[in-house]
């Protein structure tokens, strides 16, 4: 099945009120370029502004408006690194991939502020650093290590013991944390829609409401097929991530797309906001089922949390994140809650974000496992410089074949399951250490 949005724009959100874009218009005819980009999320925008501004001819093709899948839609925390530690990056993929690899993650948070600088996007960008918070002592234990990690690579990140977090976050819940500086916030919907600018400040033609319905190989190029046009070009790029759908066969099953849930306040009083993240620090938690939150820049609360595989939109889901932020917060009361969305992320098997290239001049990343703000940027420009040529050593980052999810055709009974189970084990993580 194609990808087909039942609105062109993203669900309404606290995001909402960002600058809006001037309304793009659908592909029409036939045309060529040197690479088309299908999906105009971070990734697809990353890859067409880092294309364009070298000079190639980018068309970026989507579904929907700029900004209407993950991007436009998600917490906006701006987080370096992955789940795997530095050191486990070295050991499973060797000393130089694996460099490269915490390198480039490590970065990710400065490459996206750099980038929003450099190209005058206002999203509310800050690098006010990210709180990475222990729900038990099993959790501290893993970010000990993962702190000491970071620090001998001369990371400005620091262990913070159970007072010290609770003075950060406003919350007694976590017993420890880890502080890492280098990461931030921003406006989702207004980074993604100042890329879509920045791109076509340099050449980029960006259509929305033109779903990719077809690719085919022609005469040694690639042509993308969507309802009312073509584009024909030596390299095509895949950037769908969480919404991918059938264009590429077997893409799909490569990624688990699960919900992802966020709820915001009305602006806290001022008296509440010294009490509640009187830093501005981002934070997520280290739950297998995980919870994370922050302040907008008006001072809403904003809590969000993972929910099952399809899109229910259950209004019981918003109503549990809504009494975990009660219970993470006594001080606020009972608060309006102003907003209520969702979106997917997507899960990969290894928990890693996947750079695939299955046939020549098809260049497709994907599966940022929830941290995709910083690293779908990152995985734009490595596309692009893939596209212009670099090697894949060049690059840095492992491309590896399509490998589907194990049982992805029973995901939804099995993850059902998988979240029981994974709650339940935070359930006896957190009594252990109580
Ligand atoms: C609720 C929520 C909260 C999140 N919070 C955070 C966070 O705080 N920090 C963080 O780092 N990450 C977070 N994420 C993850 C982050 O949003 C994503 O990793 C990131 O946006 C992925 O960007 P992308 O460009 O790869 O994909 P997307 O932004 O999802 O874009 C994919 C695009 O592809 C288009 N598409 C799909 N198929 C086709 C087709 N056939 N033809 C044309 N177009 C197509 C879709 O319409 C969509 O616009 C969150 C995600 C959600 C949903």
């Amino acid at each position: 099945m194609i990808h087909a949005p039942a609105s062109p724009h993203p669900p309404t959100s606290v995001w909402t009120a960002a600058e809006p874009l001037p309304a793009t218009t659908p592909l029409e005819g036939d045309r060529r370029a040197d690479v088309v980009v299908v999906g105009a999320g971070y990734t697809g925008l990353s890859a067409a502004l880092h294309l364009a501004e070298r000079g190639a001819d980018v068309v970026v093709l989507d579904a929907a408006e700029p900004g209407w899948g993950g991007s436009g839609r998600n917490g906006g925390q701006v987080i370096p690194g992955l789940k795997h530690e530095p050191d486990e990056l070295e050991h499973k993929f060797g000393p130089e991939t694996g460099r490269r690899m915490w390198q480039l993650s490590g970065g990710a948070a400065d490459f996206v502020f750099e980038l929003i600088a450099r190209h005058k996007i206002s999203c509310h960008a800050q690098a006010c650093g990210w709180i990475g918070a222990a729900p038990h002592a099993a959790a501290l234990q893993s970010l000990r290590s993962r702190t000491e990690q970071w620090q001998r690579r001369g990371a400005p990140v620091e262990l913070l013991d159970r007072q010290r977090i609770a003075e950060l976050t406003g919350t007694t819940c976590y017993v420890g944390g880890m502080l890492d500086r280098r990461a931030g916030a921003l406006q989702p919907l207004a980074y993604v829609r100042g890329l879509a600018r920045a791109a076509r400040q340099v050449g980029a033609a960006i259509h929305g409401r033109s779903a990719a319905r077809k690719l085919e190989s022609h005469a040694g190029s690639w042509r993308v097929v969507t309802p009312t046009g073509a584009v024909t070009a030596s390299t095509v790029i895949l950037a769908t991530n969480a919404y991918t759908d059938d264009l590429w066969p077997g893409l799909k099953r490569t990624v688990l797309p699960v919900q992802s849930y966020q709820v915001a306040t009305r602006p806290l009083p001022e008296d509440m906001r010294r009490q509640v993240l009187p830093g501005g620090h981002v934070v997520s938690d280290l739950r297998r089922i995980l919870f994370y939150f922050r302040l907008d820049p008006e001072g809403r609360l904003l809590m969000g949390g993972r929910g099952p595989l399809n899109d229910s939109g259950d209004p019981a889901l918003f109503a549990r994140l809504e009494a975990i932020a009660a219970r993470f917060f006594p001080q606020i009361g009972t608060p309006d809650w102003e907003h209520r969305w969702s979106g997917r992320v997507a899960l990969t098997a290894d928990h890693l974000p996947h750079l695939h290239e299955p046939r020549p001049g098809v260049l497709i990343g994907l599966g940022y496992n929830g941290r995709g703000v910083a690293m779908a940027t990152v995985m734009g420009k490595l596309l692009a410089d893939r596209a212009l040529g670099a090697s894949p050593v060049e690059v840095g980052w492992p491309v590896t074949p399509i490998t589907p999810v194990p049982f992805h055709a029973w995901r939804l009974p099995a993850m059902a399951l998988v979240v029981h189970w994974k709650r339940f084990q935070d359930w006896l993580d957190a009594r252990r250490s109580a």
